[in-house]
């Protein structure tokens, strides 16, 4: 793509980091987020879908709790985020409620994106409060999630949120412009990179010590957040968020910022790096018709094509397709193990009469969550 067509783009992930909506003791900048939500609420009006991840839990909760500065300790970083989370959501929603659109929390960690049945659900909730009208307000789950769950920045989890709903482009706003050719605190010749269609070593060396002094990331996070979107297809941008009417002026397409050109990525990659990276729950064997549908017309699979089940499982599982001795497909199935066990090789008109109720999904894997292995 040439140029930052904008006026393609329907479905966008706005991430604004603490420094942007918080005042330096951590207080909640009334303005700046009203300036923010307005902007995003013109952008659903001119049919947008736009998921906002904001920080700032942590800094808005300090105050109230009595803490001067960040503490260093994990429980209390967790009950500022619990306190502060509150307060950010009850003033969101307030906010886009005087645009007539409603807001729906979403509070994720890194297990989200990892696990199978967890992406999937992340992925169907946001896309279902989307197609309701509602913009999905994310942050991390940062009170319950400890080290290893964590995705530990937000620059990092919306770059995670735009990969599991197919954005078409992520926006960072910051408190920087964008990415430089060397640090602009240290080197007076450094340059504003307007475009960016390979991010490479030099890239990182620049973006060493350019941080803020509230948010948790840095440009690093910011070029790690580039390199999830790029590769899963998904456009990125960092602009400075105080730049007046900012998200106005990128969606009419002025060249303002940093701009990270996606790769051309087919859906199916992205599938394939879901269900080949993760552990598969159980087996289903096919017959010879299911198998060739599947491997000729890329079909979904009907409980009817299945002989046997084997393993034990939840609906959302990630599951190995057998033809036989042969893998030839992963997917993530619809029914629970005992549940499936019962509907093999029943047709598809005869499903609610055996299960005893009309199931939700009639595929036992539906095509758009399976993976053919090549
Ligand atoms: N989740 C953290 C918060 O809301 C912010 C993480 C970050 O600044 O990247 O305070």
């Amino acid at each position: 793509m040439n140029g930052r067509d904008f006026s393609r783009f329907r479905r966008l992930v706005v991430k604004v980091g603490s420094s942007s909506i918080t005042h330096t003791d951590g207080q909640v900048h009334w303005q700046k987020m009203e300036h923010l939500t307005r902007q995003i609420a013109d952008l659903v009006h001119a049919g947008r879908e736009v998921v906002l991840v904001s920080s700032g839990a942590v800094a808005a909760g300090l105050a109230p709790l009595g803490f001067r500065e960040k503490p260093a300790r994990l429980e209390d970083k967790q009950a500022a985020a619990a306190v502060g989370q509150g307060i950010l959501i009850h003033r969101y929603e307030k906010l886009f409620r005087e645009s007539g659109i409603p807001v729906g929390q979403v509070l994720l960690t890194r297990g989200d994106y990892l696990h199978p049945r967890r992406y999937v659900n992340a992925r169907e909730t946001l896309q279902r409060l989307l197609q309701l009208g509602a913009v999905p307000v994310v942050n991390e789950n940062d009170t319950v999630a400890t080290d290893e769950l964590k995705v530990g920045d937000n620059d990092t989890l919306s770059a995670m949120v735009a990969s599991i709903i197919d954005a078409d482009c992520l926006l960072i706003l910051s408190d920087v412009d964008g990415l430089y050719t060397a640090n602009p605190q240290r080197d007076p010749a450094a340059r504003l990179i307007s475009r960016v269609d390979k991010i490479t070593p030099a890239m990182y060396a620049a973006a060493q010590g350019v941080g803020s002094a509230r948010g948790t990331g840095g440009m690093t996070t910011k070029l790690q957040a580039a390199e999830i979107c790029v590769h899963s297809g998904v456009h990125m941008l960092i602009a400075k968020a105080d730049t007046e009417h900012i998200l106005t002026r990128l969606a009419a397409g002025e060249e303002v910022g940093t701009w990270f050109v996606a790769r051309d990525v087919h859906p199916q990659m992205r599938k394939r790096k879901l269900l080949f990276g993760a552990a598969m729950k159980g087996k289903i064997y096919v017959d010879d018709g299911c198998c060739a549908a599947v491997l000729e017309s890329g079909s979904s699979i009907l409980p009817v094509g299945i002989r046997e089940v084997e393993g034990e499982f939840v609906g959302g599982d990630g599951v190995s397709v057998y033809h036989g001795k042969e893998e030839i497909a992963r997917g993530i199935v619809a029914f629970d193990s005992a549940e499936l066990r019962r509907i093999c090789g029943v047709h598809t008109a005869d499903l609610a009469a055996v299960l005893g109720y009309e199931p939700e999904h009639n595929a036992a894997v539906h095509r758009n969550y399976l993976v053919v292995k090549s």
